[in-house]
C-alpha cells in the first residue's frame, strides 16, 4: 500500500484526494482490499456499477466480445452498436443515438447538437444555453463552462462563451434569463453533485412548456440518474415530460467507459455526416456490454425492486434522522439515489464509515450520498444504517 501510494504521488497527476484503501476485487455489493478486508459498497463507483461488481453475465459478454472483435472504427458497421441504439430508442423518447465515451462527451455532443440545430433554423448567434446553479455536467472546457459551480471554473478562464446560470427549481428564473440568443435549457432531472436536489412537482414539465413556446431545446442530463437509478429506467419517466435531448453515461456500461446522447429525429438531423465524431464511440466491446446492462436493468421486476429498496433505504435514513435530529438536516432522494444533508462537513463521516467497512461519499460538502449497486439487499441497507448510527453517536457523544 505505501509503495503504491508513493508511486501514485510520484507519477499520477494529483487531481484526486484518494482515501487510503487499495481495492483488488469486487463481487455484487462487496469489495475487498489488498489485505482481504471486506467492504460494503454504497457508492458503486459513483453510480456506475448498477448491476454490482463482477456480474457474471456482464463478465461473460465482455470476455466473449473481447475474443470476437473489440474495435474497428465508425468507418464501418458493427452489430452491437446498432442493437444497443435500437434498444435505447425503443425504451426512451428518442429516435437517434450518438455514442461517446463519458458523461462529459455525451454533454459535449448535446451542446453541439443544440447549437447546430438552432443555428441551422434561426441563423448564427443563437447558441446560448441556460443551465442551473449547483449543476454538474463534466470537466471538458464546454461542459465545465455549462456547470453551475464556481469551484469547477476556477483557474480555467476564459470559459466557453454562451452559458447562463439560474436557480434550480425556478421556471421564472429561466424565463427571465431568456434572450434571442438562447437555444437550449440544460438540466439534471435530479441534481447529483449539487447535493441530491429533487425537482419540485411540475418544474420539469413547466420547463418543457416554456421551451416549446420559445422553440428551445430541453436537454436532460441523466448521466447520474438514468439507467434505473431512480426506480424507472430514466428519471424523466416519473415527471410526465420528455426532453428533446438526453445524455447517459455512468451506469450504461456498468464500469466500461461509454456515453450516449439521445435525441428525437427532428433534432438529430442537424448532425449531418462530418459534423461530429469520436474514435472510440460505440465500439463492439462496450456496446455489447451496455446492451446486456440495458436488458437486465429495464426488466420491470428489477426496477420494481429498486423502488422498493429505495423506499426502504429512505425510510431507514429518515428514522435515523429522528434519532440524530441535531446533526441530520434532511434526507431526500428517489429510488436508490439518496442524500443526507448534515449541519456540518460530511467527509469525516465518510472516513469513519470506511474504517467500519462501509463505503459512501460526500457531495457538496455537507451531503452524504448513498448510490449503491441497484442489486443491494435489505440486510445491506440495515448494515449501512447501523454503521451510520454508530458514527453519528460517536460524533455527538
Ligand atoms: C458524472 C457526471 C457527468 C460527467 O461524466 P464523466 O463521465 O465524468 O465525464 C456529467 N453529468 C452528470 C450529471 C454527472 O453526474
Amino acid at each position: 500500500m505505501d509503495d503504491i501510494r508513493s508511486s501514485c504521488q510520484r507519477n499520477i497527476c494529483s487531481t484526486y484526494a484518494r482515501l487510503p484503501v487499495l481495492f483488488v476485487r469486487g463481487q455484487g455489493c462487496r469489495l475487498w482490499d489488498e489485505n482481504g478486508t471486506e467492504y460494503l459498497d454504497f457508492l458503486a463507483g459513483i453510480a456506475v456499477c448498477n448491476l454490482g461488481h463482477s456480474h457474471p453475465e456482464i463478465a461473460q459478454v465482455l470476455c466473449d466480445q473481447a475474443k470476437q472483435l473489440i474495435h474497428v472504427s465508425n468507418l464501418f458497421f458493427t452489430e452491437p452498436q446498432v442493437k444497443l441504439a435500437a434498444e435505447l430508442t425503443r425504451l426512451s423518447f428518442a429516435d437517434k443515438v450518438f455514442f461517446g465515451n463519458s458523461g462529459a462527451e455525451a454533454n459535449e455532443a448535446a451542446i453541439k447538437l443544440a447549437r447546430k440545430y438552432s443555428q441551422d433554423r434561426h441563423g448564427p448567434g443563437r447558441f446560448h444555453v441556460i443551465s442551473m446553479r449547483g449543476s454538474f455536467h463534466g470537466r471538458t472546457l464546454a461542459t465545465l463552462s455549462a456547470t453551475g459551480q464556481e469551484k469547477v471554473h476556477k483557474g480555467f478562464e476564459p470559459l466557453v462563451e454562451g452559458f447562463t446560470f439560474v436557480d434550480f427549481n425556478s421556471v421564472d428564473a429561466v424565463q427571465a434569463a431568456l434572450t434571442e440568443h438562447t437555444c437550449a435549457v440544460l438540466v439534471e432531472p435530479i441534481q447529483g453533485e449539487g447535493g441530491i436536489n429533487l425537482p419540485k412537482p411540475g418544474y420539469l414539465a413547466d420547463l418543457k412548456v416554456l421551451c416549446k413556446r420559445h422553440d428551445l431545446l430541453l436537454i436532460f442530463d441523466e448521466v447520474q440518474v438514468g439507467m434505473g437509478r431512480t426506480g424507472t429506467l430514466f428519471a424523466y419517466e416519473q415527471e410526465g415530460v420528455t426532453p428533446d435531448i438526453m445524455t447517459l453515461a455512468k451506469a450504461l456500461g456498468n464500469g466500461l467507459p461509454v456515453g450516449a446522447m439521445l435525441a428525437s429525429d427532428e433534432v438529430a438531423q442537424a448532425f449531418a455526416p462530418g459534423t461530429h465524431a469520436t474514435t472510440f464511440g460505440g465500439t463492439p466491446l462496450v456496446t455489447s456490454v451496455a446492451l446486456r446492462v440495458l436488458q437486465l436493468i429495464s426488466q420491470p421486476d428489477f426496477l420494481k425492486r429498486v423502488r422498493q429498496n429505495g423506499g426502504y433505504l429512505k425510510q431507514c435514513l429518515a428514522d435515523l434522522q429522528s434519532r440524530h435530529a441535531s446533526l441530520i438536516k434532511d434526507v431526500r432522494g428517489r429510488g436508490l439515489i439518496v442524500g443526507m444533508e448534515l449541519d456540518r462537513p460530511g467527509q469525516q463521516f465518510v472516513e469513519a464509515c470506511l474504517k467500519r467497512g462501509v463505503i459512501i461519499n460526500c457531495t457538496h460538502d455537507t451531503v452524504l450520498r448513498m448510490v449503491p449497486p441497484l442489486i443491494v439487499e435489505r440486510r445491506d441497507i440495515d448494515r449501512l444504517v447501523s454503521v451510520l448510527d454508530e458514527v453519528f453517536q460517536e460524533e455527538t457523544a
